[in-house]
C-alpha cells in the first residue's frame, strides 16, 4: 500500500514511521509514505497557506488551491483515493481499514491544521471524510498516522505472524508473560492458572471471556 500524506508538518511523521513494526513495513517494502506539503505548491508569492474564514469565526481555515494542487500532484493521472480526516467524519474502525485495504493500492490522506480544510475541497475530489474519534484534536497528522498504523497491520507479513491480527484468532486484552509471580511492594502476583494448564480448549474459553 501506497500511503501519500499531504500535510504541513511532514517531519511529525518522522520518528513513528522509522521504529518499529511500520519503520520494518517500510524497509520491507511493504508499505510506502511519501509526502507532499501545501507550502511548496502555494500560488501566492508570500507562501500563504490559509486565511479567515467567510462567515467570520475564530481561526484560519487552509485555503483550497495549495491543497489540491498538492494533490494533483500526489495523483499524477490517476484517481486515486483521497480521505480528508475530520471530527465530523465516518468513523474509522478495523473493517474499514480492510475494506481501504482491499480496495486501494493508493491512498491520499489530508490533514487538516487550524480550523479545517476548505469545503470546496471536499466537493471537488469527492472526498471522504474520516475521524479518528470522538474529540479533537489540532491537526490531521496524528489521525494519518492511525490509518497508515491500522491499515499496515492487516497487510501480510507486517505482523511477525499474520496469527497476531485480531481477525484471525480468538483474542484476549488481557495478555501475560514472565515472570509466573511478580512481586511488587511485597505481594506477590500471579498468572491466571488457566494460562499455566496447556488445556488449548480451557485457555481459549478464558481468552473469549467466558
Ligand atoms: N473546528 C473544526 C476542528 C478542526 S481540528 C471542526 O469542528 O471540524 C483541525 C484538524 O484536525 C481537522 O481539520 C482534522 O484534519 C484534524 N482532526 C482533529 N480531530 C480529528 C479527529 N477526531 N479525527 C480526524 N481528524 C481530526
Amino acid at each position: 500500500m501506497k500511503f501519500q500524506v499531504i500535510t504541513l508538518f511532514p517531519s511529525m511523521f518522522d520518528s513513528y514511521l522509522k521504529e518499529s513494526i511500520i519503520g520494518r513495513a517500510i524497509t520491507d517494502k511493504k508499505i510506502s509514505v511519501k509526502f507532499y506539503n501545501p507550502r511548496d505548491y502555494t500560488e501566492n508569492k508570500w507562501g500563504r497557506v490559509d486565511g479567515r474564514p467567510y462567515g467570520g469565526g475564530p481561526g484560519m481555515v487552509m485555503e483550497a488551491q495549495p491543497i489540491l494542487t498538492a494533490i494533483g500532484k500526489a495523483r499524477g493521472k490517476k484517481k486515486t483515493k483521497v480521505i480528508i480526516f475530520s471530527p465530523a467524519g465516518k468513523k474509522l474502525t478495523n473493517e474499514y481499514a480492510r475494506n481501504l485495504l482491499k480496495k486501494n493500492k493508493e491512498i491520499i490522506l489530508v490533514s487538516g491544521r487550524y480550523e479545517g480544510i476548505d469545503g470546496r475541497v471536499k466537493k471537488i475530489l469527492k472526498a471522504e471524510e474520516v475521524s479518528i474519534g470522538d474529540y479533537v484534536l489540532t491537526g490531521g497528522e496524528l489521525p494519518s498516522m492511525v490509518l497508515i498504523d491500522t491499515v499496515s497491520r492487516q497487510i501480510k507479513g507486517v505482523l511477525n505472524t499474520f496469527d497476531s491480527v485480531e481477525e484471525n484468532r480468538i483474542s484476549s486484552s488481557e495478555v501475560y508473560t514472565r515472570p509466573e509471580i511478580l512481586k511488587y511492594k511485597g505481594k506477590n502476583y500471579k498468572v491466571p492458572k488457566v494460562l499455566l494448564s496447556g488445556h488449548q480448549a480451557n485457555i481459549e474459553k478464558w481468552k473469549k471471556g467466558e
